[in-house]
Formats: structure tokens, C-alpha cells, sequence
């Protein structure tokens, strides 16, 4: 590691953070509204520029003292945009007050070691510190609270994060023990800057993980999901309806599927418009969402028609989560321009016991139940079982 030349990785780290600065910039063009990919890119550009003022230096002058302080600062702000470009791509608030005395001190330790009182070792253990706090926070913005479709990524650039925080850490320990500029003969500085030109790289991947997961998770929930609702779509009801069925036939539990549809929603639509009528479908999912439990599948199925698959519940105990619906529906209103919108539910339920596993049937089954609520007056539950008596 002696053998390395300090100066050439010295360049090479500079150039590859500019070519990574640019690749992150191009990677934010097509990040849609996933946010954090332009901050991630001002970074790499502020640690390029860091490195490209530890090159100005070559030996202590009047001059240097202010090209450190410079370079220490510039470093320091890529690393505060790497945490900014985390929480803002985690959609979470950054806490600017406990950060600028942060920022405060790394300009005034740098003036003071590098300018007014030259220490050398004395700047590399405070300047170490600092980058090793601000390292340790991205890892932990990283590794807290992670999306699980994420994970992979959040822990690949996490623990570059947190390899970086051990390498400066390390790098103040030595400068401790034995203080050495940065072009100082010492076997410390070529294997610092070997493992953070590594690292380098690694965040630069990780950021760009990130971006594609986020990419392909937002992918996934467009292809799935009904956009107004947020409720799944009917292909992947079925999808997950297969699955369901085979765990079923295996260990024996009833499968109950619901089907709700809101009682003259035409009427809602031609009286207080369309988009009312879309508020409407959305306060009807909210209601259903918060109900139901995580096991539970929950689609859009048609227009104003609803689905609901029931792992392990019978007719029965799904009539009473029906009952909780219709009634917690039926007590909302919906003000619009001083008018108070009243709607209510019919529901049909039917379950594997009396019909089959399979989807299409218990489907056309609740179906059956549900018409015959409507019949019978709307805003209430018929089950399955009732309709031969
Ligand atoms: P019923 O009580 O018998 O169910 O009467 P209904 O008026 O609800 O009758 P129907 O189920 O046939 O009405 C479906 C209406 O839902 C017709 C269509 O314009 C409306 N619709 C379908 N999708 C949407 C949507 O995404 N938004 C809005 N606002 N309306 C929709
Ligand atoms: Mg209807
Ligand atoms: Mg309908």
C-alpha cells in the first residue's frame, strides 16, 4: 500500500466523484417524482471539488492554510447533501437547526488549525470526527424506518455509509497516535484513501440501487393497484386469489369474499358531478381500509363495485365485518358547498363452504347476494346462504 502514489488516487477519486456527479444527474433526469437524485449529484460535485483543492496543495505556505479550510468544507458540505438528498428521497422532514452548528463547526475548526493556528494533527482528528458524525448519520438515515422493497439497496448504501464512518474514525485514531498530512509518508493515508475511493463508489451504486428499486417498486403498485382509490386492481385480485386458493386446499381454512356497491351512485354522479362521485369511491375505500386487517385482499372490482377476499373467515364472521362497514359508511356525510351527502352500501357475501375456492364462483356467488340486497331495498347485507330460503 506504501507504493501507492497519494497525488494519483488523489486525481482519480476527483475525476471518477465528477463522472459519478454527472451519472447521478442523468439518473435524476427520468426519476419522475422520486426526489434526492439532484443532491446526491451537488454532493459528488462538492467532494470532487474537496479533492480538487487538496491537489492545490503541495506544501505548507501563507497560502494553504486557506486552500485546507476550503477543501475540509467542501467536503464536509457534499457529505450534509448526501444526508439531505436521504431524507429527502425518504420523503422525511431534515432538521436544519441540528445541523448548522455542525456546519458552523467545521468552518471555524478548519480556520482555526489550518489558518490562525496551524496544527496539522489537530485538523485531521477534528475534521475526521466531524466526517465520521456525518457519515454515521447517513447510515442511520438509511437504516431506519427502511421500505421493505428498498431494503436491499438501503443496506448496501448503509453499509458504505458505515464503512466510511469506520475509515475516518480510524484515520483520527492514527492521527492521535502519530499526526501526518495528507501527502505524509504514512501507511495510513494511501490505505484511507484506497477504502474511501471503494466506498465512493459503492454509495454512488447505492444511490443508484435506490433510485431503480423505488423505479420498479412505483412500477409494481401502477400495475397493481387502482390509481383512485389505492384499492388492488381485479387482475391482481385473481392473482392473489390463485395463491389463496392453493394455501386453502392445503390446510383446510374457509375463504369469504365480500362484494360492495355504492346505492345510486349514478344519482350522486348527475346531482353533484363526477368528481364529487370520485370523492365518494375514495371515502368508501378509506372506510374499508382502516376495517379490514392486513391479511385481507381489498379491489376495485368495476366502476363503483368492490371486492373484498377473506382468508380464514366464514360467511358468518365475514357478515359481521359487513355490518361494521355498511353502518360506518352510512354515518359518514361528505359536505359539498353547504349540501351534506348521505350515501350508503349494499353488500353481498358468500363463502368456500358453500360454493368453491375458486374466485370466479364465490364471486358470481356475493354477486347474487348483493342484487338481492338491492331488491330488497338497498343499504344492507345479504348473505349467500339466505338466498334459497
Ligand atoms: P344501484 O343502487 O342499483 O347500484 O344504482 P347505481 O346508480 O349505483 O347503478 P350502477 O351500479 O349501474 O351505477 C354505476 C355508475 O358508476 C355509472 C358510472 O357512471 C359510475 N362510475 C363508474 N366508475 C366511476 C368512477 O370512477 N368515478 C365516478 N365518479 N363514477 C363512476
Ligand atoms: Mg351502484
Ligand atoms: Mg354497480
Amino acid at each position: 500500500m506504501n507504493t501507492l502514489d497519494i497525488r494519483t488516487m488523489m486525481v482519480m477519486i476527483s475525476i471518477l466523484s465528477l463522472l459519478f456527479s454527472g451519472l447521478l444527474a442523468l439518473a435524476g433526469l427520468h426519476a419522475g417524482n422520486i426526489r434526492g437524485m439532484r443532491q446526491w449529484a451537488l454532493a459528488s460535485l462538492c467532494i470532487s471539488l474537496s479533492l480538487g483543492f487538496s491537489l492545490i496543495y503541495t506544501q505548507p505556505s501563507a497560502s494553504s492554510g486557506w486552500v485546507l479550510a476550503g477543501g475540509a468544507t467542501l467536503m464536509a458540505t457534499g457529505m450534509a447533501l448526501q444526508l439531505i438528498g436521504i431524507k429527502v428521497f425518504k420523503e422525511e422532514r431534515f432538521n436544519w437547526q441540528i445541523w448548522m452548528p455542525v456546519i458552523v463547526l467545521v468552518i471555524a475548526q478548519n480556520l482555526w488549525f489550518a489558518v490562525i493556528h496551524p496544527d496539522v494533527g489537530a485538523r485531521i482528528i477534528a475534521n475526521s470526527l466531524v466526517f465520521a458524525v456525518m457519515n454515521a448519520a447517513c447510515a442511520c438515515a438509511l437504516l431506519v424506518r427502511i421500505e421493505s422493497p428498498l431494503r436491499t439497496a438501503y443496506w448496501f448504501t448503509g453499509a458504505a455509509f458505515a464503512v466510511q464512518t469506520i475509515v475516518f474514525l480510524v484515520r483520527a485514531g492514527m492521527a492521535f497516535s502519530a499526526p501526518a498530512g495528507l501527502y505524509a509518508h504514512s501507511p495510513i493515508n494511501p490505505v484511507m484513501f484506497f477504502a474511501a475511493s471503494i466506498t465512493m463508489l459503492c454509495l454512488t451504486f447505492g444511490f443508484v440501487l435506490m433510485l431503480n428499486y423505488r423505479l420498479a417498486a412505483d412500477l409494481h403498485k401502477l400495475a397493481s393497484h387502482d390509481m383512485l382509490t389505492g384499492a388492488l386492481n381485479r387482475r391482481s385480485l385473481e392473482r392473489e386469489a390463485e395463491r389463496l386458493q392453493s394455501i386453502s386446499l392445503r390446510n383446510g381454512e374457509t375463504v369469504s369474499v365480500m362484494m360492495l356497491d355504492v346505492d345510486h351512485f349514478k344519482l350522486i354522479n348527475d346531482r353533484y358531478g363526477h368528481p364529487v362521485g370520485d370523492v365518494v369511491l375514495q371515502r368508501l375505500s378509506a372506510v374499508i381500509q382502516n376495517a379490514i386487517r392486513a391479511c385481507d385482499y381489498f379491489a376495485r372490482y368495476g366502476g363503483e363495485e368492490f371486492c373484498l377476499l377473506l382468508p380464514s373467515t366464514t360467511e358468518e364472521e365475514a357478515f359481521i365485518l359487513a355490518e361494521r362497514l355498511r353502518t360506518a359508511y352510512e354515518a359518514m356525510t361528505l359536505d359539498i358547498d353547504d349540501n351534506l351527502l348521505h350515501s350508503t352500501i349494499s353488500i353481498g357475501i358468500a363463502d368456500s363452504k358453500q360454493v368453491s375456492l375458486e374466485l370466479s364462483k364465490l364471486v358470481a356467488a356475493a354477486d347474487q347476494a348483493m342484487y338481492r340486497a338491492k331488491q330488497a331495498g338497498r343499504n344492507r347485507v345479504v348473505k349467500y346462504s339466505a338466498l334459497s330460503g
